[in-house]
């Protein structure tokens, strides 16, 4: 595995890191044996987030006795000093550990960058925190170009996370500019959040782009480790049959796909949003008719259901038009 420098941080991480989010699908147990592979297989980037439910704890449990071997990684979604000083105490505690490398803003809009920098901000604790030593770098994950662009003026801004995959090249240029200024930048999303199914294929891709820095796709079982380790220390030029499979996938996708990052929820109804986009997906674009219709039917609540509000548009970051995309996806599926 490649080791590569995290911009300004300093901070010396494996070309691949390891996606905490999955792991709110297994348990302890399990978390503890991915934690063993990691150090196994020489992987030392773990980013995990307050708001992935059980993920800082399970990790804080699994590294047990092996804390040194990791660069740790986390986030919060508080905007204001007091809130995010509690986080980053909670976070500590979950994750076991008397300091955590580098602490994230997570995907502020501009309206809560501003209030995040601004007097009484979070950035006043993160910057407590980090002259406390609980903290080592501050860094931020952002959705829109817009909040990344002003990211890259900021300087206390170590490290951007932003999604780059085959499908979503918007970010190109200002990833570029973090290289420039030796800003970390930290790719999240290479599958596009699932959507891509050959990772291989996303993987090589994101790695052929020297600007990425690390890349963290989620995991949550062994096997996917050593699949996506193998595509990641192949560092051959992309081939032309390559190159091709992947505009297969841009034609395939499209821009108007779901990310399955669950923002968008909860639904007012309880519709699983991703969900029904997910077997929409399957029923399209892979063939899997039967499968698409058999899991579809089981959800509890079909898209059919939905009233129309609209409260889950103004939270996906993605501004899907979800409330069209779930009537297609009930006349597709007849429910
Ligand atoms: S618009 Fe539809 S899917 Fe979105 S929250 Fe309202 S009911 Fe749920
Ligand atoms: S609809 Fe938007 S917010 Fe909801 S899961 Fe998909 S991409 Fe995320």
């Amino acid at each position: 595995m490649e080791y590569v420098t995290l911009g300004k941080t300093g901070l010396k991480i494996s070309r691949m890191g390891f996606g905490g989010i999955p792991i709110q699908r297994i348990d302890a147990d399990g978390t503890k044996k991915l934690m063993k592979m990691l150090v196994e297989k020489g992987l030392n980037y773990i980013d995990t987030a307050r708001g992935y439910t059980v993920s800082e704890s399970f990790i804080g449990e699994g590294i047990e006795g092996m804390r040194d071997r990791f660069v740790l990684a986390t986030k919060s979604m508080s905007r204001t000093k007091e809130a995010m000083a509690k986080d980053i105490d909670i976070s500590l505690e979950n994750l076991r550990t008397d300091y955590i490398d580098l602490y994230q803003v997570h995907n502020p809009n501009m309206e809560q960058l501003l209030t995040v920098i601004g007097e009484g901000g979070a950035l006043e604790a993160l910057k407590e925190a980090k002259e406390a030593g609980k903290i080592g770098h501050i860094g931020i994950t952002v959705h829109s170009l817009e909040v990344f662009e002003k990211a890259l003026e900021m300087d206390w801004v170590e490290t951007i996370m932003f999604p780059y995959n085959i499908v979503e090249r918007q970010g190109e240029e200002l990833i570029h500019k973090c290289s420039e200024k030796n800003i970390g930048f930290i790719d999240m999303k290479p599958l596009a959040g699932g959507a891509i199914e050959d990772g291989r294929l996303a993987l090589r891709f994101v790695c052929a782009n020297p600007d990425v820095t690390v890349v963290i796709p989620g995991m949550y079982d062994v096997s996917e480790i050593e699949k996506n380790m193998e595509a990641v220390e192949d560092v051959s030029e992309l081939t032309a049959e390559e190159l091709e499979a992947m505009e297969k996938v841009r034609k395939q996708l499209g821009t108007n796909f779901c990310r399955r990052c669950n923002y968008c929820q909860p639904c007012t109804v309880g519709i699983n949003i991703s969900g029904c986009f997910l077997f929409q997906g399957y029923l399209d674009r892979y063939g899997l008719e039967d499968w698409a219709k058999d899991r579809y039917g089981a959800m509890a609540v079909k898209a059919g259901a939905c009233v129309e509000c609209g409260a889950c548009e103004t939270r996906c970051p993605y501004n899907l038009p979800i409330r069209q995309m779930l009537k297609k996806c009930a006349e597709e599926f007849g429910a």
